[in-house]
C-alpha cells in the first residue's frame, strides 16, 4: 500500500507530465480552490523540478461567489473583471501550460437565486470567451485534476464521519487516476492505448448518425459529415505536445450535429451544475434544439442553463463510455462532472470542440458552423448511459451497425 503522502506526490507528477506535459522552459499557470493548497505546491515544486521558469499560481474560494450572488446589487451581477481574463490570455496565448485543479462543494450555490447565479455565470463565460476560445482549440496544454474537499466529500459519502468520508473519496480519485498502484506514467500510457482503439473504431466506420435507446430514451443524433471521434490526449498548436485534458478520462466523443438531433433523452444520474442540482430530467429536441424539458428537481436551474444562449439549447458533444469503466463500477455518484461524466455516456449541451471536426483547429469557426458545428458560451455535460442503453450506428447507406449493447462496447 502506498501512503497518503506518495499518491498526493504521484498526482501531481501525473497531472504535470501526462496532464499538461510540462516542457523545459515552460511557464505553468495553476488555478486551485484555497482547499487544495497541500496539491497546488507540490505541483508548483515539481514544475520547478522540471524547469518550469516560473509557476503562476491562483487561488480561488468559492464561498466569496456564494457571498456574490447573495449579496450583490441585482444591477451589478452581470460584471466581470476584464484585468482577470487579460492576464489569463497573455499566459495562455504564450504557450503556458494551464493546469486546473477542481474539486467543490456540489450544494455550494443552492441557497442562491438560480437567476442570480445564471447572470454571474453568463457574465463570466462572455468575458472570459477568448480563453475558453483557446481552451476548445487545444491552442495551450490544458488539463484539470480534482481535489477531495470536505464539502464534496460529505455530499458522496454522507452516512460517513467527515475523516473517513474524505479518505473514501481520495481511494476513488486515486483508483480513477491511477496512482494507487504505482508507476501512473506507464499505467496512463496503457490506458490511452486502449481508449485509441476505441475511437479508430468509430471513425473507420464515418457513421451518420447513431441512435440512442434507452428506458425514457430514444434519441437520434445526427452527426457533421467531418465529424472526429477522439479520446485520451490531444495535441496542443503551440508546440505540439500531446496533452491530456481529464484526469480522469474514458471517454470517446465527438461533435452530434447542431441541427440534426431529434427525440428524447432522460438523465441518468443528476447534474451538479454551478453548485446547484439538477435530478431526474429529461430533454426533447428537434432539428437539434431543446423544444420540450422537464426535471423532478431544479427545473429552474435547468431552465436558466437552457437559456444563457441559443447554442445552450443545442448539443456540442456526444462520448460513449462503457458501463463496465473503473469509475462507474465504483457504483458511486460524485456530484461532480469531471468523475460522473467518465462513468457513463453523456451528452453536453453548449459548445463543440474544433478538435472533433476534420482540421477544425486550422479552419475558421464559420466553416465548422455551416458543417454542424454547435457555438455557445457554455458547455455542460449530462449523463445519459447506463446497463440498459444500447446504440446503432447509422451509415450514410441507412444500414445499422450495433455500436453498444447493454452499455457495452459491440464494434
Ligand atoms: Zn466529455
Ligand atoms: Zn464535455
Amino acid at each position: 500500500m502506498l501512503s497518503f503522502d506518495r499518491k498526493l506526490d504521484d498526482l501531481a507528477t501525473l497531472a504535470l507530465r501526462v496532464g499538461v506535459n510540462l516542457q523545459p522552459g515552460q511557464r505553468l499557470l495553476l488555478l486551485g480552490p484555497i482547499e487544495a493548497a497541500d496539491l497546488m505546491r507540490r505541483v508548483a515544486t515539481k514544475a520547478y523540478d522540471l524547469g518550469a521558469p516560473y509557476v503562476y499560481a491562483l487561488y480561488l474560494d468559492e464561498q466569496i461567489s456564494l457571498i456574490r450572488a447573495q449579496h450583490s446589487a441585482e444591477d451589478a451581477l452581470d460584471e466581470f473583471p476584464e484585468a482577470h481574463r487579460d492576464l489569463i490570455h497573455t499566459m495562455v496565448e504564450r504557450g503556458d501550460a494551464y493546469l486546473r485543479i477542481g474539486g467543490s462543494d456540489p450544494d455550494l450555490m443552492s441557497p442562491a437565486d438560480p437567476q442570480r447565479v445564471a447572470t454571474m455565470v453568463r457574465s463570466q463565460r462572455r468575458v472570459m470567451r477568448p480563453v475558453s476560445d483557446m481552451v476548445q482549440r487545444s491552442h495551450m496544454p490544458w488539463s484539470i485534476v480534482d481535489y477531495a474537499v470536505p464539502a464534496w466529500a460529505a455530499k458522496v459519502f454522507p452516512e460517513l464521519p467527515a475523516e473517513q468520508a474524505l479518505e473514501r473519496l481520495w481511494d476513488a480519485i486515486f483508483a480513477a487516476c491511477r496512482v494507487d498502484a504505482g508507476d501512473p506514467i506507464a499505467a496512463w500510457e496503457r490506458h490511452l492505448e486502449q481508449l485509441s482503439h476505441a475511437s479508430e473504431a468509430l471513425n473507420g466506420h464515418a457513421f451518420s448518425a447513431l441512435h440512442l435507446r434507452a428506458p425514457g430514451t430514444d434519441l437520434r443524433v445526427g452527426l457533421p459529415e467531418t465529424h472526429v471521434w477522439e479520446s485520451g490526449g490531444q495535441h496542443a498548436a503551440c508546440n505540439g505536445a500531446h496533452f491530456v485534458a481529464n484526469l480522469p478520462t474514458e471517454e470517446v466523443f465527438t461533435a452530434p450535429h447542431a441541427q440534426l438531433v431529434s427525440g428524447t433523452v432522460s438523465a441518468s444520474k443528476p447534474l451538479s451544475y454551478q453548485g446547484q442540482l439538477i435530478e431526474g430530467f429529461s430533454l426533447t429536441f428537434q432539428d437539434g434544439a431543446v423544444v420540450d424539458f422537464a426535471a423532478e428537481r431544479g427545473e429552474a436551474v435547468l431552465k436558466a442553463l437552457l437559456e444563457i444562449d441559443e447554442g445552450a439549447r443545442r448539443l456540442g458533444e456526444l462520448a460513449l463510455v462503457p458501463h463496465s469503466s473503473p469509475i462507474s463500477q465504483t457504483g458511486l455518484l460524485f456530484f461532480n462532472t469531471l468523475f460522473d461524466e467518465n462513468a457513463a455516456c453523456h451528452l453536453a449541451l453548449g459548445r463543440a470542440y474544433e478538435t472533433t471536426f476534420k482540421d477544425g483547429t486550422s479552419r475558421p469557426l464559420e466553416e465548422l458552423i455551416r458543417e454542424g458545428f454547435n457555438q455557445s458560451l457554455t458547455h455542460v455535460d449530462f449523463m445519459f448511459g447506463s446497463a440498459a442503453l444500447d446504440i446503432d450506428g447509422e451509415k450514410a447507406s441507412g444500414a445499422l451497425v450495433p455500436v453498444m449493447r447493454k452499455g457495452e462496447w459491440a464494434l
